[in-house]
């Protein structure tokens, strides 16, 4: 049954946060002075369970939902991971899964999660200089190395693979070329992110953003003319350009260039609430649902009455909003 926002977007995507927890503190999204050992982080009972998450994905299947997207915090933290996946792959067949992860883990991981009925990774790297990977995600033991091994692992267990990094001024700007070439060597595509005022700890000013513009005119020196390419789907959100040699980069504008008038995602935080856009201060409370007997049927009603009610485009406003409500945290509702 159709199912469409107020602005007509349909509901195709969940993002999927399965832990709030990180073994990074990219200074971006977790910094450390917020994210030390005194923060509270959710209790093993506070987090929807394998079983819960799959209740949701399939009451969403019937309103039109196509991906599912795990993320976190660090979503190859949370134990038997490869289960969940087969779950939802079980539920839906069709549905593409994904994950997105810093990458640490997936040397160990990347087969079993092929196994499991995994589509897609993700991976997010910002450097391939160790000082400079190792000052931003604010961690000693890992290195891009580490990282690259893992996209690596990936590849050869048969997972398409994307990279991405997120940009900020003076920090990983001279990072961009050392990142594409790396990508371009293994013929994965790589998208660049302009770096957003998400959650309330990043002290995130418009300064340091590096807009997707100066990234591609930078890549252009390079590569030469980079050719914008058609989105493969409405709802796309990375802008993809190709090199004459058949190169792709992507570029997540979410400042500079929005893209809410094609959002289709819904996301699910770890702890079971319902969030319509990256940038809400409330969520709508699932798990309450989930825990009290909800079915899937009951749980469908739900969410179409949420997502009916949906009126986000934070980030077509960001520059006119007067006054700006506490946001909810990347780490707990999955980038
Ligand atoms: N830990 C996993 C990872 O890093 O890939 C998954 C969760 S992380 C929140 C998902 C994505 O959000 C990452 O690609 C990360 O770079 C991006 N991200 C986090 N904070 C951001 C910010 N302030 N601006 C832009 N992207 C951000
Ligand atoms: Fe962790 Fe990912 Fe956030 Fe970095 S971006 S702190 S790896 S959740
Ligand atoms: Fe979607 Fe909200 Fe981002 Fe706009 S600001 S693209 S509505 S998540």
């Amino acid at each position: 049954m159709r199912l469409v926002d107020r602005h007509e977007r349909p509901l195709h995507d969940l993002r999927i946060s399965i832990t709030d927890r990180c073994n990074f503190r990219c200074t971006y999204c977790m910094p450390r002075e917020h994210f030390g050992p005194e923060h509270d982080f959710l209790k093993r009972e506070a987090l929807l369970t394998y079983e819960e998450i799959t209740t949701v994905v399939r009451a969403l299947l019937p309103t039109g939902l196509r991906k599912v997207r795990l993320t976190g915090g660090e979503p190859l933290l949370r134990r038997d991971i490869t289960t969940l996946i087969a779950m939802i792959r079980q539920v839906g067949p069709d549905l593409d899964v994904a994950l997105t992860t810093n990458g640490v883990l997936l040397k160990r991981h990347a087969v079993g999660l092929r196994e499991a009925g995994l589509d897609r990774v993700t991976v997010s790297l910002d450097a391939m200089d160790q000082t400079v990977f190792q000052a931003m995600a604010d961690t000693t033991q890992h290195t891009p190395d580490d990282i690259m091994e893992g996209i690596d692992h990936a590849l050869s267990a048969g997972l398409g693979v994307k990279v991405n990094t997120v940009v900020q001024k003076n920090i990983n700007e001279e990072q961009i070329l050392k990142l594409a070439a790396a990508c371009v060597e293994r013929n994965i595509s790589i998208r660049f992110i302009e770096y957003m005022d998400v959650g309330n700890t990043n002290a995130w000013v418009f300064d340091e953003v590096v807009s997707g513009a100066e990234i591609r005119r930078r890549l252009a020196e390079q590569y030469g003319a980079l050719i914008p390419e058609k989105p493969k789907h409405k709802g796309e959100v990375a802008r993809r350009y190709k090199t004459k040699a058949g190169a792709e980069f992507g570029f997540i504008e979410s400042v500079t260039n929005p893209f809410c008038g094609n959002c289709t995602r819904a996301r699910l935080s770890a702890h079971g609430s319902l969030y319509t856009c990256l940038f809400s201060s409330k969520g709508n409370d699932l798990r309450g649902l989930l825990r009290m007997g909800a079915d899937e049927a009951a749980l469908s009603l739900a969410i179409r009455s949420i997502w009916e009610r949906r009126d986000d485009r934070y980030s077509v406003d960001r520059a006119t909003i007067e006054e700006h409500q506490p946001k909810v945290e990347m780490s707990f509702i999955g980038g």
